[in-house]
């Protein structure tokens, strides 16, 4: 659907109140769908949700969604685990989300938020039993964290949560609380984001972001099982590293004292997109400015989801 005369020359995004989102099979608008104060997930953090971007190309015209095929395909897995009946396809997820965008217009960067959860409004904590629910809203979004000049991490107090105790490669709810006083306790310290380990004392990933480290030219990322969510744009960063600057990656656990003697660190997610660390707890990483190697990957990655790489158009559905 090609964008009118009319449309590009007065763009003005739509409020959030007015915008479109999707609820339980309908096309509503935002101010039209309201919650009761009991709702089951609110409580007892029983919901799953995904976090995707949408770019907006100026020189095309085109706003691209990235990698929604893998993202609803992680929802439904999200889902699986903590028992919320989601009854959408893949497809028919990524129809929902294409449909609202155009009805929107927007002409910007945007996040889509996808939210499958436990709506009955009910006391009890369990998972069994409840009405679910599955909504996505979008808004236009611009960085969450620095990416130019590279951000200043600490090795949070708190670690990150185990999977026997609450399912790390499932993106529940709940279990941002973990996330939540990690990133707060960084920020009040004066750090710009948090590197959480697991209970074992490995490193795990950011607050919000999957961890890479590169040391002598191999490019090193913690595995599924130290606890991480199973990362989007880790999949991706790993397939560019291998594919694109030819270099190996590998999956294995990483100490704390690894991040004070690697030459290069990043953090990557839909969010944080490919931000340089350039400190961890008051030590240089490497010569204190973001890496070559890092540098590389970000570029390739910003271009890949602008859709400026013909051979990687494939990971992004055009909206318009
Ligand atoms: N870990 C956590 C805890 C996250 O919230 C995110 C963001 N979704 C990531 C890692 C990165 O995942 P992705 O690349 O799929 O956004």
């Amino acid at each position: 659907m090609a964008m009118t005369a009319e449309q590009k020359a007065g763009y003005k995004a739509p409020s959030q109140a007015e915008s479109w989102v999707y609820f339980d099979g309908e096309y509503r608008q935002y101010k039209d769908v309201h919650l009761g104060l009991m709702t089951h997930a609110l409580h007892y953090g029983t919901g799953c949700f995904e976090g995707i971007r949408a770019y907006w190309n100026e020189n095309q015209q085109q706003l691209f969604c990235l990698l929604m095929e893998s993202h609803f395909k992680r929802l439904k897995n999200s889902a699986r685990i903590i028992k919320v009946d989601l009854p959408y396809t893949v497809d028919q997820m990524v129809e929902a989300t294409l449909e609202i965008m155009r009805r929107n217009g927007y002409r910007q960067d945007v996040y889509i938020r996808p939210f499958a959860f436990k709506s009955s409004e009910e006391i009890g904590v369990r998972l069994h039993g409840l009405r679910d629910s599955f909504a996505i809203y979008t808004a236009p979004f611009g960085n969450y964290i620095d990416t130019d000049n590279g951000i200043r991490c600490m090795v949070s107090s708190w670690r990150r949560i185990d999977d026997n105790a609450a399912p790390a490669r499932a993106k529940v709810t709940g279990i941002y609380i973990n996330s939540a006083l990690a990133k707060t306790e960084a920020n009040e310290n004066g750090f710009d984001e948090a590197i959480v380990l697991t209970q074992e004392g490995h490193v795990s990933e950011g607050s919000a972001e999957n961890l890479f480290i590169v040391r002598d030219g191999v490019v090193i990322t913690p595995p599924a099982s130290d606890n991480i969510l199973e990362g989007v744009t880790r999949n991706v960063i790993s397939i560019l590293a291998r594919e694109d600057l030819g270099l190996t990656v590998v999956e294995r656990s990483i100490d704390r004292s690894e991040l004070y003697v690697t030459d290069e660190l990043f953090l990557c997610g839909t969010g944080a997109q490919v931000s340089p660390v350039i400190e961890v707890d008051r030590r240089q990483v490497g010569d204190g400015k973001p890496g070559p190697i890092t540098t590389q990957l970000q570029k390739l990655y910003f271009d890949i989801v602008k859709g400026r790489v013909e051979e990687r158009l494939g990971w992004l559905h055009p909206v318009y």
